[in-house]
């Protein structure tokens, strides 16, 4: 297709969460519309007035904010095309490639309850013999020899035949358009040239062509990517752990790691396991999507969460993680310092931004601060004393964490203990645990007041 504009969409319905399924197809859409230079649009399929509601708009702009997946233009609301979307039907009508259908009560309750062939007796006889008043929906002319054949970019050749796809209905007798109509239309008018979403939308996409021959118009290129399994091999769902963005990002998993484990989910450019989203956008291309159904594997995103906690920028970091600990505590205004200090220690055991604020929490806590149980038992009566006399002992060295090192040694000496010995009940007193970053590191994090303050509240 030289010379033509890569446009991909995402489609979500607003139904107050948005899936790591939905995520992924997005991120799809995204990087290869960026691959080829194209654009990437949002339309929210909010036909369903009942369900869709603002709130649940919000979750998916703020998802896709978050995810660095903003879309190209204003979202497009499938609710405010209806016009647009019977405006096609009746085309379609007046050309003869659908008709009114009109069914009394009794066909159209039958109609509902089963949603086998319907095979009109009003398809081909003419329009104006029918009845008037009640309900004229509008249906497709679908052809009933030969096959509908979906050249599927991830899929392969896909094939069904028309003896199979019914007149569905387009337009409902309440003006309305069906799912299947609006998006076609949707696709058509946003120019959609690449419609890259879940396999589960396979079939609808033979019916889809119908709308698309009639119209004559030229359809998309179709890519339907496997879903994302459980570890079991069922449809991910709430019972296998996590489903939704937000609630991912609740966990403390970054952005960054999120889409790219969602990338690699089904998705392979050699062994490489970590891109950046430049690497991503250069090497995506819908030749290295696999066939086979992915499987969410959250060790395995955890894994690569404390990768990327590990590579990211300290200073976004410092301010997530204050965040995070502000709504457990009040944070002392020289918390960041303190934290900002100590982060690249606290990162290297941290798999999630969880992990890091359990383990920075002492940080921004005042005393008296709370106590593990193994903490509490090194501070012997023998280790409270030896705390009293180190207090003025470290308040004397410049409090870098070299001069902390070198009080600690020297008072280690000078009362015949191992540097253990020490190290360890400060710790406990600093921390509240028996594990923390280095002793000198983590004092000197602290600051002098804070540290004579700690020791004070466990040996005063
Ligand atoms: N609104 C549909 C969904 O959320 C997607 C439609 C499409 O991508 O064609 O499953």
């Amino acid at each position: 297709m030289p010379g033509m504009t890569i446009r991909t969409r995402f489609a979500p319905s607003p139904t107050g969460l948005l899936h790591i399924g939905g995520a992924r197809t997005a991120l799809f859409n995204y990087l290869f519309a960026r691959h080829h230079h194209g654009e990437f649009l949002l339309r929210i399929e909010d036909t369903d007035r009942e369900r869709s509601t603002d709130a649940a708009t919000q979750v998916i702009l703020d998802g896709l904010a978050w995810l660095g997946l903003a879309p190209d233009q204003a979202p497009i609301f499938q609710s405010t095309r209806q016009a647009r979307h019977a405006e096609v039907a009746y085309d379609m009508l007046a050309a003869g490639t659908a008709y009114r259908c009109w069914l009394t009560a009794d066909e159209l309750r039958q109609m509902r309850e089963h949603s086998t062939r319907v095979e009109s007796p009003w398809r081909d006889r003419d329009p104006a013999e029918g009845p008037p008043g009640i309900n004229p929906a509008i249906r497709i002319k679908a052809p009933r020899e030969g096959d509908t054949i979906v050249h599927d970019l991830v899929q392969g050749d896909v094939r069904v035949a028309n003896a199979e796809l019914d007149d569905m209905i387009i337009l409902r007798a309440d003006g309305t358009p069906t799912y299947q109509h609006a998006v076609v239309v949707d696709d058509h008018d946003m120019a959609i040239t690449h419609v890259i979403r879940g396999d589960d939308h396979l079939t609808n996409t033979f019916r889809q062509l119908g709308i698309y021959r009639a119209m004559g118009w030229e359809p998309p290129r179709f890519a339907h990517i496997p879903l994302i399994h459980g570890a079991d091999g069922a449809k991910l769902s709430k019972r296998h752990g996590a489903v939704s963005v937000l609630e991912f990002r609740e966990q403390g998993f970054l952005p960054e790691a999120l889409c790219n484990y969602l990338l690699r989910l089904g998705w392979a450019h050699g062994d490489d396991e970590i891109l950046s989203r430049d690497e991503q956008i250069k090497l995506f291309d819908l030749d290295g999507v696999g066939r086979g159904a992915a499987r969410m594997d959250y060790a395995k995103l955890t894994h690569l969460n404390g990768v990327y906690l590990r590579g990211a920028d300290l200073l976004p970091l410092c301010d997530d993680l204050l965040a995070r600990l502000a709504l457990r505590f009040p944070v002392a205004p020289e918390a960041s310092a303190r934290v900002l200090a100590l982060l690249p220690f606290l990162r290297e055991r941290a798999k999630t931004l969880m992990d890091l604020a359990d383990s920075a929490a002492f940080l921004v806590r005042t005393v008296p601060l709370p106590f593990e149980p193994k903490a509490t038992a090194l501070l012997t009566d023998e280790a409270r004393d030896l705390l009293r006399a180190l207090g003025p002992a470290l308040a004397a060295s410049d409090f870098t964490p070299a001069g902390i090192d070198a009080a600690l040694r020297a008072f280690a000496d000078a009362h015949g203990k191992k540097l253990g010995q020490i190290a360890q009940p400060l710790r406990a007193a600093l921390t509240g645990s028996t594990a923390s970053p280095p002793i000198d590191a983590t004092a000197a994090a602290l600051g002098r007041t804070e540290v004579l303050a700690r020791i004070g509240a466990v040996a005063g």
